[in-house]
């Protein structure tokens, strides 16, 4: 069952549950009592795409090191 981040606009809490998917969306209870916290976005589900990926890395597909072989990278 995967876990699911709430936020209480009443207290300004943010608690996990474990929650079915299908009914993640769905208002839950949160720890002190309060009724009505909504689901916050998980930091660790909705990872922005795209705007911090590192890029042009591997495009070359070389590895190539610019040293000229005067470092340990063996010169590739
Ligand atoms: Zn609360």
């Amino acid at each position: 069952m995967p876990v699911y981040e709430y936020f209480c606009r009443t207290c300004g809490a943010t608690f996990e549950l474990l929650r079915p998917m299908a009914r993640s969306g769905e208002p839950a209870a949160c720890p002190r009592g309060h009724a009505g916290a909504t689901r916050t976005l998980s930091v660790f589900a909705a990872a922005p795409r795209g705007s911090d990926a590192p890029s042009g890395r591997d495009a070359d597909g070389a590895g190539g090191c610019a040293c000229g072989g005067s470092c340990a990278c063996g010169g590739t």
